[in-house]
């Protein structure tokens, strides 16, 4: 007796040979895959029907702040200064845990629901040291299997200095190492959870302790995953500084190679791209937050024609969604209008993006990515019978150029059903709503006068609704 059966879908594996069997069954049991095949006769605890639906591994979000899950709408259709001046530092800044819990939940849940299955957050708001603790509990009894990113910013947060009154999330080198080391040992290889380590971004982190932390992700063994190139403004910082371009930079200091993850990588030269490609460098595109924040759009096209590793991630809140399949169709969409090519990123790599690179950017691609006999049962389910989605036909364009987050029926995540039909069965839905609620009130009472402008802003008589208060702010 087995326990779980997963009956009759279009099941697209993305095993070596990409292979896509109609009208399969998938047998899981302790948490593993056992079977994968047509008319499997096994005696099942659990059997989840799924005709007419396509059955493939959870989705991949290799990169997010999921702190940022409560302040989405507050500051919009800003510039990346004025986005962390005005919007993000004063409220980010008074994040406490129970926010920090509230916040990590909502996203949980809007990404379980979404097929979600691996979460990577970077948490670097360390505005009390327990925070990261507080979220990776949040996202292990949600049932989610998750790669936090311990952030390291002793110098600035986003080129913000930090005499500032709102840094309160920079810490010492020796204090943030200390916790590092805390944090891996309390987490790593427990259950669903692993650790890595995570630099700001260049203007975040003295050299000190950028060098002290690639030295301790290769004593751990772990990933060192760090903003890359994202703005146009930082390669002109790292050169005035070190003379180098930013991946430039970042290659002297050790950060490249299988181990480095390289969030972004938006303005990266044929050069820069030629050491990711030669290092095994892995990189994780964020398209929405990209554009949102008008930074560019990164060459992952270039990319993925040299063999690079590339994932897909939302980024926080200059995303506006959890939805991969969101995020999947923007990275081609995005590639083949800039590039005038079509065939510049394909529906398979993008399907490729989602799972198996993006357990692979992870280190997790052994565990996940793909339903193959024997590996972790991270699967989703994902109900075709919707006007948007019918008729049927090839179910891999459909999948990526039409489906949503929202046409994922069942999650489930090592076995466990997280969400069957559409209920999440390991949180309760309203009372995560509700929490989310009462501590973006808490946290915008907190936050001060310019967060509140920023809320009341009137519908402007022209361009960005910030802009007509900016007066006031300056
Ligand atoms: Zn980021």
């Amino acid at each position: 007796m087995i326990d779980l059966l997963i009956k009759n879908g279009a099941v697209i594996t993305m095993d070596a040979k990409r292979t896509v069997i109609e009208n399969c069954d998938v047998a899981i049991d302790k948490g593993k895959i056992v079977s994968i095949g047509v008319g499997l006769r096994l005696d099942a605890k659990k059997t989840l029907q799924a005709n007419g639906c396509v059955v493939c591994p959870g989705f991949v979000n290799g990169h997010s702040h999921v702190y940022q899950s409560l302040i989405e709408g507050i500051g919009y259709d800003m510039h990346f200064d004025p986005w962390n001046w005005r919007f993000l530092f004063p409220v980010v800044s008074k994040v406490t845990q129970e926010n920090a819990q509230a916040g990590a939940a909502l996203a949980a849940l809007e990404m379980i629901k979404n097929g979600v299955t691996t979460i990577s957050d970077h948490w670097y708001l360390h505005t009390d040291m327990e925070n990261i603790n507080r979220v990776t509990e949040v996202f292990d009894q949600a049932g989610m299997r998750s790669q936090m990113v311990f952030g390291l910013l002793d110098q600035t947060f986003a080129g913000e200095r930090i005499d500032s009154e709102y840094m309160t999330m920079i810490q010492s080198e020796d204090l943030l190492l200390k916790e590092a080391v805390r944090f891996f040992k309390k987490w790593h290889g427990t259950k669903r959870t692993t650790v890595a380590l995570g630099p700001g971004s260049t203007e975040d982190i003295s050299e000190s302790l950028m060098i002290k932390t690639v030295q301790l992700a290769k004593e751990l063994n772990i990933n060192v995953s760090t903003h890359v190139a994202g703005w146009i403004e930082i390669n002109s910082y790292t050169m005035r500084r070190f003379a180098e371009r930013d991946l430039e930079h970042f290659q002297t200091l050790g950060l490249t190679g299988p181990h480095g993850v390289m969030f972004h990588a938006v303005w990266v030269s044929d050069r820069e791209i030629d050491i990711i490609a030669k290092t095994g460098t892995k990189v994780v595109h964020c398209p929405i937050a990209n554009s949102y924040l008008g930074y560019g759009i990164a060459p992952i096209s270039q990319m993925l024609s040299r063999g690079i590793t590339v994932g897909l991630g939302t980024d926080g809140a200059a995303s506006y969604t959890y939805d991969m399949l969101e995020v999947g169709r923007t990275a081609g969409i995005l590639q083949k209008a800039t590039k005038l090519d079509a065939e510049s990123v394909t529906a398979e790599q993008i399907m490729e993006m989602l799972t198996i690179q993006g357990a692979k950017v992870l280190g997790l691609d052994e565990e996940v990515g793909s339903l193959e006999t024997g590996k972790k049962a991270d699967v989703i389910v994902v109900e075709f019978n919707a006007p948007h989605l019918l008729p049927g036909g090839r179910w891999l364009p459909k999948l990526i150029y039409s489906a949503r987050g929202s046409d994922v029926l069942h999650t489930i995540i090592e076995g466990q059903v997280i969400m069957e039909n559409r209920k999440v069965l390991s949180m309760d839905e309203n009372k995560v709503m509700a929490d989310a609620i009462a501590n973006r009130e808490d946290l915008v009472l907190r936050a001060g006068q310019e967060t509140r402008d920023l809320l009341a802003a009137p519908w402007p008589e022209s361009g960005p609704a910030w802009r007509s208060i900016a007066k006031k702010l300056i």
